[in-house]
């Protein structure tokens, strides 16, 4: 009869995650062979099986007694903490097969059962600490040379890894978790956040949050999995997360702006990818910017460009985090009544934009730009010097006036500036548009706006709630006329005031005005087309 090997690694420790494989291959087998510790963790599942655990603290020797009693024909099972693939069994047994000339096909029959690694089982006790690129590093210099786990660490360390560090210590191993710590202390910070989890799922389980820099001063045993986050890993709440990209945006008033999910998937926040740095290669060389797509082999050489153009790969401290750029995103306009660019102002948004960065004009008077740089200080002085108005994006308040005929309607200018200097930029629950028109005409569409502003005959009258968009958009309602220009800003700051306080997260103007039915005194009434018109979503 052809003995089996069964190499199973039976998860962390509970009964709740060993997988039904496992267990079943446990209850199949004649003779279990492990260390004392695993078979006591798995003692509720054995029958009558014969163990073998006392005598043998090698792995190796365990190893070979498996195959031997597995070539007398017997079921063995060799069991792991785990997974037994990761510092497990499973390599040492095929080994140990090999040298003896075993085939798959005449041998005796091997199956690999998987388990939870301590990677993960830890990992789901911190939060989600793993998440991006991540690796196990084992600081064991028992069967692997001490100056390659250095090197190791080091590599992971600098590629900016989540790294979990598995036997990081014994009893007679204590300088190893120190000399790590060294190592990682090179390229990332002191605050980097650290776990530590010892024993998961497991009695006497412990779960500790620490730093790169303090990390030393806990408990960390051969029961404990540390696991050292990457340069974007924080905590929240008692958890450890790692963000799942490195996606990163900002704008003038915030220093880091989240994106928000539906943003994150877009290309043009991820200036670094392979494949953006190919469109560009690609967009230079063809005029035509329809569809554009760049094919495997220019991507290939962009990348290739990058590595041998700029200088070797891979030497000691060549990357950094810091290399990443961020992107730098506002929106820049001529100025409030005024829309002409001068020809040296689209001269310096060149500049400033540059090769890989974004220029795209809007419907709001303004050009947004996205330019990944990691000075943007410089950015903004050079927009300022040349006389551009610079403007925050996402959730704000943008003011978009007319051009008051070119300057010549030009009483109302003054309000406007001042609305825009007073509420320009502010964040809201939503961003909001004010149209500002300075005359009755209104040809700048003010009516159509969140807020509409209309001077005429000296005075101001105000609409409030349009619904800008949409298959049943509608102007907004008009609820004052002749407001006197020394009360026309203070009015408007009321409005916005109580919208910025009492708006939900998202909550548009129109759709506020409607829910709460009175803001600063203005009743709201029902300005709706009369006909049903059904609502489409974007992309409908
Ligand atoms: N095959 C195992 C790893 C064996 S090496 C696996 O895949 O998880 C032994 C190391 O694993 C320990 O020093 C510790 O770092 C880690 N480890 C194993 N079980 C653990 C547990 N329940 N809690 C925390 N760490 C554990």
């Amino acid at each position: 009869m052809r003995g089996k090997l069964l190499i199973i690694g039976f998860g962390p420790g509970s009964s709740d995650h060993i997988t039904d494989r496992a267990r079943e291959a446990i209850q199949e087998s004649d003779i279990i062979i492990g260390y004392k510790t695993y078979v006591d963790l798995i003692e509720r599942l054995l029958i009558n099986q014969e163990i073998i655990s006392t005598g043998m603290t090698e792995e190796v020797t365990r190893a070979q007694e498996a195959v031997r009693r597995a070539e007398q024909g017997k079921k063995v099972a060799v069991i792991s903490s785990g997974d037994a693939g990761v510092y497990g069994m499973a390599g040492l047994i095929y080994e140990v097969l090999i040298e003896k000339g075993w085939k798959k096909a005449t041998g005796v029959e091997v199956e690999v059962i998987p388990g939870i690694s301590a990677i993960n089982s830890c990992a789901s006790l911190l939060g989600a600490p793993i998440m991006h690129d991540a690796c196990t590093i084992s600081l064991s210099d028992h069967l692997t040379p001490w100056n390659l786990i250095e090197k190791r660490i080091e590599a992971a360390a600098q590629a900016d890894f989540v790294i979990a560090l598995y036997n990081p210590k014994s009893g007679r191993r204590t300088r190893q978790i120190a000399e790590a710590q060294r190592i990682l202390l090179k390229y990332r910070s002191s605050d980097t956040p650290v776990g530590l989890v010892k024993s998961a799922y497991r009695d006497r389980q412990s779960v500790e949050m620490t730093n790169l820099q303090d990390m030393l001063n806990h408990e960390i045993g051969m029961l404990t999995t540390v696991i050292i986050g990457n340069s974007s890993t924080f905590f929240y709440d008692d958890l450890m997360i790692t963000p799942r990209g490195y996606q990163r945006k900002y704008t003038l008033n915030q220093t880091e702006q989240p994106l928000k999910p539906h943003q994150r998937l877009r290309r043009e926040a991820e200036p670094w990818a392979l494949e953006q740095l190919g469109v560009s290669r690609t967009l230079k060389s063809q005029s035509a910017a329809v569809n554009v797509k760049a094919t495997a082999r220019e991507m290939a050489e962009a990348a290739l460009q990058k590595i041998v153009g700029e200088g070797p790969a891979f030497t000691e401290g060549s990357f950094s985090i810091e290399d990443i750029q961020e992107i730098f995103e506002l929106a820049v306009s001529p100025g409030v009544a005024n829309k002409k660019f001068t020809p040296v102002q689209m001269k310096v948004l060149a500049e400033v934009v540059g090769e890989e960065g974004v220029m795209e004009y809007t419907p709001d008077h303004q050009i947004k730009l996205q330019i990944p740089t990691s000075n943007p200080d410089q950015v903004i002085e050079k927009l300022l010097t040349s006389g551009l108005l610079l403007s925050p994006i996402g959730d704000v308040l943008t003011l978009k006036a007319c051009d008051f005929c070119d300057g010549d309607k030009k009483d109302s200018i003054p309000y406007a500036e001042e609305i825009h200097e007073k509420l320009g930029g502010m964040d809201l629950p939503k961003e909001l548009k004010i149209g500002f028109n300075g005359c009755g005409m209104a040809c700048y569409g003010a009516v159509k706006e969140d807020i509409g502003i209309v001077y005429r005959k000296g005075a101001f009258d105000l609409f409030l709630g349009a619904k800008t968009a949409g298959r049943n958009a509608h102007p907004g309602q008009i609820v004052a006329e002749g407001i006197a220009p020394d009360q026309i800003v203070g009015f408007v700051e009321r409005i916005i005031d109580e919208y910025k306080e009492k708006g939900h997260p998202n909550e548009r103007f129109h759709k506020f005005f409607k829910r709460v039915k009175r803001i600063q005194g203005f009743e709201y009434r029902d300005v709706t087309p009369k006909i049903e018109i059904e609502a489409a979503v974007c992309g409908d």
